[in-house]
Formats: C-alpha cells, sequence, structure tokens
C-alpha cells in the first residue's frame, strides 16, 4: 500500500478506462509491474463476465523478471501460479484459469504470428520500455496496429471482439519516441508520472579508473563492509564469469559464518554479561535457576546495530535486561549472485531477507538496474560496463563487447542505493571517464542488432513492407534488407515481392534463429531430423568449457575422438559430443573428463526434448522421438547433414584465396589450416580457420560454411567450420 504507484491507482485506472494507450513513467522500485497488474484485475479485468474478459499480459524483456514477477504477484494476491501465470522460452504456467499472464516479449511477438488480432488479451502492458529493447519496440509497433485493427472491428461487432488496451510503463521519463511519434499513435497518449520518494544519494567517483574492475569492486565492497553500517550492496559487474569470480573473492574473505573463535568469543562475553544482569536484577530470596545451556546463544536475541573499524556491535537482550558489546571479526557477508542464466530459484533468493546478523550482498548484471528491485540495498558498487550484443552490419561479424553503460544507466543504478533511505554509490571510475566516455543514453538496440528472426517474424505477421512499419525508432534501411537478403537466400520469403514463402511459414513456427529454423525444416529427410535437432540444439548453447593452456593436448585428442570417423566438420563434432554424453548416461564425470560444461549439455539435453516435441507437434508427417541411445549418422547421412548445414549458413561460405587467385583451379597444397586465408562470400573480408577447430590440423578445403566469425585483435577466424564437398 505504501508504494508510489498505489497512490495514482485512481488517476492510472481512469486513464486506462478513457484512452487506448496510457504511458506510465516512474522510478524503478515504485510498484509499476508488480501493482498495475493487480489494480487491473481488482477493477474487474480479465473477469469472464466483464466488459474486459480478456487476460491481463504484462510483457518484460528478461526471463528473470518474467518469472519472479508472476511469483511475485501472485504471491500478493494469493492466487496459484495456474491464475497469475508465466511464459518464457521454454517454460510455461497458464492454464485455462489464468487471469495475469507474465511473459517475455518474445512470447508475445510469436503468439502474434498466430492472432494478429491478440484476441485472447483485453489489455497488453508492455514493460521496461525504456530499455528500447528490440523486441519492446517492434511490439509497440505491432500493438499500435492491433488496437487500430480491434477498435474498427469492435465498432462492427462489439458482442464479438472487443476493444484493445495498451499501456506502456518506463523507468524514465524519456518517453517521446512513443508518444510524439505520429506514424505510431497518431493522438499522442498520456503520461502518467508516478512520483516516487527517492532518497539522496552520494556519489564517489574514483580518482583513477582501475584496469581491473572486479579487483577494484573486491577493494570497495571489502571497506564498505568494514567500515560502513549497516545496509545492502548492489554491485554491478558485466557478466556471469565476473560475478562467479567475485562471489568465491568475497565468499572466502567474509565466510557465511562468523568464524569459530568469533563466536566462542562470544558466547563468553554473553555468559559474564548475563551473570552480571542477572545478579543486578535479582530479586532478594528468589532463587536463580543457573541452566547453562548455550541453547538461547542464538542470533535471534541479537541485534547488529553497527559496525565500525573492522568491529561488530550488538545489542543483546535476555530476560535480565539487554546490554551492548562489540566483538571484532569479519561479519558474515550473504553473498547472492544474479544474472539471467542462473536457475530461478537462485535468482529469487536474492528477495529474501538475508539470515540475521548478516549483509546482503548481491553481484548482478544489469538485470538489477530496472527490472528487479532488492530491498535493503544501501550502497552501490558500479563498474560502470556493460555486456552487449554487436553486429557488424557490413561483414554480419556478431560479438558480445563490454563497454562504458551511458549516463542513464548509471544514474538507474545510483538510485537503487537510495529506495530505502539515503544511500552511496561508488562509481569505479572517474568522473573524467564518465564524463567524455559515457553517452547520454543508450542507443536503442534497433540500431544494433541483428534483426533477420524479427522480420521473419514480422513477414509470418503478414508484415511485407518492413521498411514501412511504425518502429519508434526506424532502423537503417540497411539492416532491413540485409535481413530480407538472408531470408531470401534461405527461401523463406520470395525474393521479388518479400512476401513470406510456405517454408519461411513453417520456419516462422519454430523459436530458433531463421538459419536453424531452415535446418530443422529441411531435416526431415533419409530419418536425419533427429540429428538435426540435436545439431541444432547444441548450436544454440555454448558447450566448451574454458580450458587452461596447460590442458591444452588433452582437449584436443577429446576433441579428435569426438569427431569420430568424421573430421570434415566442428559441428558434426558437435553431434557427436551429444551422442557421446547420452549414451554415457548423461553424466557430470563424463563432461569434467571431456572438458564440457555440464549445465550447457543439460540445457542441451532439454532443448533436444522441447524441440523434438516441437518437430512433432508443429508437422504432420513428422516422426520423432528423441532416442537417448542415437547411433551415429551413416555416411550418407554425414553428406546429407552436411547439405543442411550448409543450407541455414548459405551466406556464411567462404573459400580459399589462392584457389579463387588460381582462377579455381587447384591451388597450393597445405599440410594444415595455419595462416591459410579464405575470402568470404559477398564481402571483401578474409578470414582464418580457429586453432580450435578440428579442421585446423588438416589440409584445409577448398570451401567451407562458417558458424561464426570472430574478429581477434589480428585477424578474423572461422568457429564451427563445416568442409563443402566439392
Ligand atoms: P517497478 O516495476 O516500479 O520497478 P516493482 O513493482 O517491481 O517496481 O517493485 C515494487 C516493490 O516490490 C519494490 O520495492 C520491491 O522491492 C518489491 N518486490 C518486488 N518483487 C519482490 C519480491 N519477489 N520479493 C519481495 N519484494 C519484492
Ligand atoms: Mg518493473
Amino acid at each position: 500500500m505504501k508504494l508510489p504507484v498505489c497512490g495514482e491507482e485512481q488517476v492510472i485506472m481512469e486513464a486506462i478506462r478513457n484512452n487506448t494507450v496510457v504511458v506510465i513513467c516512474g522510478e524503478t522500485g515504485s510498484g509499476k509491474t508488480t501493482q498495475v497488474p493487480q489494480f487491473l484485475y481488482e477493477a474487474g479485468w480479465s473477469h469472464p463476465d466483464s466488459d474486459n474478459p480478456g487476460l491481463i499480459a504484462i510483457t518484460q524483456p528478461r526471463r528473470v523478471a518474467a518469472v519472479s514477477m508472476a511469483k511475485r504477484v501472485g504471491y500478493e494476491l494469493n492466487l496459484p501460479e495456474s491464475v497469475v501465470s508465466h511464459q518464457i522460452r521454454y517454460d510455461v504456467t497458464t492454464s485455462e484459469k489464468t487471469r495475469i499472464k507474465f511473459m517475455t516479449d518474445g512470447v508475445l511477438l510469436r503468439e502474434l504470428s498466430q492472432d494478429l488480432l491478440l484476441t485472447k488479451y483485453s489489455v497488453i502492458i508492455i514493460d521496461e520500455a525504456h530499455e528500447r529493447n528490440l523486441n519492446t519496440d517492434i511490439l509497440i509497433g505491432v500493438v499500435s496496429r492491433v488496437l487500430k485493427l480491434r477498435a474498427e472491428l469492435s465498432r462492427e461487432d462489439r458482442a464479438k471482439i472487443k476493444p484493445l488496451r495498451v499501456v506502456i510503463m518506463s523507468a524514465t521519463l524519456r518517453v517521446s519516441d512513443f508518444t510524439e511519434n505520429s506514424t505510431l499513435f497518431t493522438k499522442p497518449p498520456p503520461v502518467i508520472s508516478v512520483n516516487a520518494r527517492q532518497y539522496p544519494v552520494s556519489i564517489h567517483f574514483n580518482k583513477r579508473t582501475p584496469e581491473d574492475h572486479v579487483a577494484e569492486a573486491f577493494k570497495k565492497v571489502s571497506k564498505i563492509h568494514d567500515r560502513l553500517p549497516e545496509g545492502g550492496i548492489l554491485i554491478f559487474l558485466t557478466g556471469q564469469n565476473e560475478i562467479q569470480h567475485l562471489c568465491k573473492l568475497l565468499r572466502e574473505k567474509y565466510p557465511s559464518l562468523p568464524p569459530k573463535a568469533a563466536l566462542e568469543e562470544r558466547k563468553r562475553i554473553r555468559q559474564a554479561a548475563e551473570l552480571e544482569l542477572k545478579r543486578d536484577a535479582a530479586i532478594p530470596g528468589e532463587e536463580s535457576d543457573s541452566d547453562d545451556s548455550d541453547s538461547d546463544l542464538g542470533f535471534d536475541e541479537e541485534e547488529l546495530v553497527s559496525t565500525k573499524d573492522g568491529k561488530w556491535e550488538y545489542i543483546y537482550k535476555c530476560e535480565y535486561g539487554k546490554f551492548t558489546y562489540t566483538i571484532s571479526y569479519a561479519a558474515p557477508l550473504h553473498v547472492l549472485p544474479l544474472y539471467s542464466s542462473l536457475p530461478t530459484e537462485a535468482q529469487l533468493r536474492v528477495f529474501q531477507p538475508p539470515p540475521e546478523g548478516t549483509r546482503l550482498c548481491v553481484i548482478a548484471t544489469n538485470v538489477a538496474e530496472t527490472s528487479v528491485t532488492i530491498p535493503g540495498i544501501r550502497y552501490v558498487v558500479d563498474c560502470g560496463k556493460a555486456k552487449e550484443r554487436r553486429y557488424d552490419i557490413k561483414t554480419g561479424v556478431q560479438s558480445f563487447e563490454v563497454d562504458w553503460t551511458s549516463k542513464a544507466s548509471a544514474g538507474q543504478r545510483a538510485g537503487r542505493a537510495g529506495r530505502t533511505g539515503p544511500g552511496h554509490c561508488y562509481r569505479l571510475y572517474s568522473s573524467a571517464v564518465f564524463d567524455h566516455d559515457f553517452e547520454q543514453f543508450s542507443t536503442p538496440e534497433i540500431s544494433r542488432m541483428p534483426i533477420e528472426g524479427v522480420v521473419l517474424n514480422m513477414k509470418s505477421m503478414g508484415i511485407d513492407n518492413v521498411v514501412n512499419f511504425p518502429f519508434p525508432t526506424p532502423p537503417e534501411r540497411q539492416t532491413l534488407s540485409k535481413a530480407e537478403k538472408l531470408l531470401g537466400y534461405l527461401g523463406a520469403i520470395d525474393t521479388d515481392v518479400k512476401h513470406i514463402t510456405p517454408v519461411g511459414q513453417a520456419m516462422a513456427n519454430l523459436p530458433v534463429t531463421p538459419r536453424f529454423a531452415k535446418m530443422l525444416v529441411i531435416g526431415n529427410q533419409q530419418d536425419c531430423l533427429p540429428f538435426v535437432i540435436a545439431i541444432v540444439a547444441a548450436l544454440s548453447t555454448e558447450i566448451a568449457k574454458a580450458r587452461r593452456r596447460l590442458m591444452r593436448k588433452k582437449y584436443f585428442e577429446s576433441q579428435i575422438k569426438h569427431a569420430g570417423l568424421d573430421r570434415s566438420s566442428d559441428i558434426l563434432k558437435l553431434l557427436n559430443v551429444v551422442g557421446a554424453y547420452e549414451y554415457a548416461g548423461a553424466t557430470a564425470e563424463f563432461c569434467e573428463e571431456n572438458f564440457l560444461r555440464s549445465k550447457a549439455m543439460e540445457e542441451i539435453r532439454k532443448l533436444r526434448w522441447q524441440l523434438t516435441n516441437l518437430m512433432a507437434a508443429l508437422f504432420e508427417n513428422v516422426d520423432v522421438w528423441v532416442d537417448p541411445k542415437m547411433l551415429p549418422p551413416t555416411k550418407r547421412q554425414i553428406k546429407f547433414l552436411k547439405q543442411v548445414i550448409t543450407a541455414g549458413f548459405i551466406d556464411s561460405v567462404a573459400i580459399r584465396k589462392d584457389v579463387i587467385e588460381n582462377g579455381g583451379q587447384g591451388g597450393t597444397r597445405f599440410k594444415n589450416a595455419r595462416g591459410v586465408a579464405y575470402k568470404l562470400m559477398w564481402s571483401e573480408e578474409e578470414a582464418f580457420i580457429h586453432p580450435g577447430s578440428i579442421l585446423y590440423s588438416q589440409e584445409p578445403p577448398i570451401a567451407l560454411v562458417y558458424n561464426e566469425l570472430f574478429k581477434g585483435a589480428t585477424k578474423t577466424c572461422f568457429k564451427g567450420v563445416t568442409a563443402i564437398d566439392t
């Protein structure tokens, strides 16, 4: 009830009743995500007998948020997950009883391709719109059209189809791309801003910007924990590896339980003090029972008041009174990681109060920037960077890069320290770097990302002219036509009229990128579909363990082993790995011995099942099941699989440079691929086979397809190479 957004309930509900589109802006933590769906629910929306019987949908850019917010709202409304449900890729709790549905925006986009009118829903809440995610942007564009259609149809026959409402929610006031964009919404939608009480946050910049922000974060957290009063610490780092590393360092330094000696000391101090208190409190003549058991020495009667100079001060209460005492030991730090690929239960732990007497310390990616609010944070440590997917529009090279975030993001991060009281934000970079190297706002994702999957999805919704689509920020025409071109090569769209083909339509039903979808769609020949499914599942997951140099030789041996008979494709090697893993009983030991991440292998397994079920459900003529003891492919099948792979990567072909220069004839003989240059098709770029490929140590093929192009410091390399039989 105390959440700022609750004070605006009337205003919000009235605006939603009177307008088809409403924009709500409010600081992170003000209650938008958890409360607005409840306002609608309590006002009768989604009730079968009401005027708005359709479901209440809330979209989230992140899976973590969709799941945790559904759980939270279900808890607040005291309703089971069959009523307040979530749907993310491969995880659904919806039922016939569902009234409120949290989902990722990708899921809703996919639903749109099945039902352009979104007839199931009465209101769509698009959350985290300030993030300017690609999916969110597309959704807003499509939904602006759906609104018009639903309005027209309901004017014709309101009994049959009801109008749709849209609520766009943002953590910042920067919403002009939505409100002042007349191609999107002809009439500017009303903007409701929720005034959240934000306590002051003192910002502290580092004097110098360190090279290693993880080490710097470790130092900073140690200082805060040793010297500053209680309050949770939230640390922003860029990714899983950094987070796990810092978790380890902090857990080593500050064990989650106090050291034994400190516990003993505490017990001794308390017993002595208790005796004294007891003596003072004793009523003359009354028996004093001296039960010396330490069962009452739990943390629960104790209150941590403040910490100074590495000492922890407690108030201890017992039945004879209370006293304060100080102990100097490194107090326990309750260290928790938070990133998207963490299992849901582990993610939800950050919302629980830490064990008493310990300090909460959450190490997160930018998921904690605005999507989820962690209670009790008073200190924020911000490395100032974030990992972003980058995409080279010319060459198609894709990479994850760590770079400075924007000033707006840094402001959001700092704000996390001021939710429950005044706080502090420690920025691990200098104010000069902030002033000069930080952009004002992050660039909308649509201006940075490959969008062939989304373009295919848009095509399957009947949006042929993607160039004129009402994007909040229209992407460059070049990006759009590149996506169309790839879809044309894959046979997903007609190259003349740019309309989706039957193959494309089949592909659009599959929750994988268009090239994988193509492989699945054409893979149902010569009993090869189970192999293709396993390949796609493996390609969607990063399975190799980071390995040290020393391990190299052994690693290569295991690689060769997995390549089995065929050594002409890294992707077929992957298939063998998946097969061997299942054959060995899918054990963690197998992964350990073969340098595989067991979590990734489990993920592949899950994906194989899901894709198999999906293929069987989607295509009538498909008869597949998951065979745990899948036999390796035959020679004929290998040949076919390589054709399937080539079809999927048809735009990623490379030819040996020496052969091209020789007019297509023989070329030089090489013992291995070291230094052998390839020319990329449809580009002037040159690249080399990566030393990690099984094709590296043999005569390099004349033509190949590659799965990934990686830009190294000195040269560009192929990864996931398959030789084309010439
Ligand atoms: P917004 O969407 O405006 O950022 P939310 O609705 O997500 O705000 O959060 C409102 C409040 O509810 C926050 O103070 C947050 O701490 C609390 N909250 C959200 N999820 C949980 C949860 N799973 N457990 C405990 N508190 C939560
Ligand atoms: Mg929110």
